[in-house]
């Protein structure tokens, strides 16, 4: 994915993510900025563009990818 996370700090959250095995989806259309996805088990979050609290986000990010490092 070329699209950078505006920012920084789930910027950072979802290289790990993605270095994690997991799918970053970024949404085309529509307020959210994309989705988090574990393929093995077809969970997924929303990720937001601008969310109120971006380290909130990010850790929520980090969360998913915690719960799900194991599932790839
Ligand atoms: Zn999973």
């Amino acid at each position: 994915m070329g699209d950078r996370h505006p920012k920084a700090e789930v910027e950072a959250a979802l290289q790990k993510a993605e270095h994690a095995g997991l799918k970053v989806k970024k949404d085309p259309n529509g307020h959210r900025w994309g989705r988090l996805i574990c393929c093995p088990c077809a969970a997924e979050t929303k990720v937001w563009g601008t969310p109120k609290c971006p380290g909130t986000e990010a850790k929520k990010i980090l969360e998913f990818v915690r719960k799900h490092a194991k599932c790839v």
